[in-house]
């Protein structure tokens, strides 16, 4: 009989440590569960690496929301074929085939390959209401979206040449 005991509260020293261990992982990813824009950034880096990843210029337009000058970066007035990438983590944001000559100096694009790679949000700095484009995989700072762009969508979204890199992955194939 008493054998039987010793196994019987062993059996609720197991149920209980479980159920313990259970609540404790269940509250865990309660409190560490980030909402919105968050949920859709999978590449969270601390600031110190991406600071050792990107270039001096990438960091402060990616990750101070910095803006180059107008006319001076790499796609400005570049109309090569292919895809432009994330500087920052190689996610897909937009297609050579909607890009387009705005005249304003920065890359410019009438749409997104995909709206899910892209995260929008009100920026109200120089007294100013914007939108800003960020990256959804990481949340880099790509640039901004205007409502003056080409017809049917009337989109510009303009975008800083130091936060994409182009590839001409089209001509490979
Ligand atoms: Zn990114």
């Amino acid at each position: 009989m008493k054998h039987l005991y010793k196994i019987f509260f062993l059996y609720l020293l197991v149920v209980v440590l479980a159920e313990s261990h259970f609540s404790q992982t269940q509250n865990r990813s309660k409190t560490d569960g980030r909402k919105g824009e968050a949920e859709l950034m999978k590449e969270l880096k601390s600031e110190k690496e991406w600071k050792k990843l990107l270039s001096p210029e990438e960091y402060n337009v990616l990750r101070e929301k910095g803006t180059e000058r107008a006319f001076t970066g790499k796609y400005w007035n570049f109309f090569e074929k292919g895809i432009y990438k994330c500087a920052a983590c190689g996610q897909i944001l937009f297609d050579s085939e909607t890009k387009y000559d705005a005249g304003c100096g920065w890359p410019s694009f009438s749409d997104a390959v995909s709206n899910k790679n892209l995260l929008l949000k009100d920026d109200f700095s120089f007294g100013m209401h914007r939108i800003e484009v960020m990256c959804s995989n990481c949340g880099g700072h790509l640039g901004h979206v205007f409502d003056d762009g080409p017809k049917p969508l009337g989109k510009r979204y303009c975008i800083n040449s130091v936060s994409i890199k182009f590839d001409n992955i089209k001509n490979n194939k």
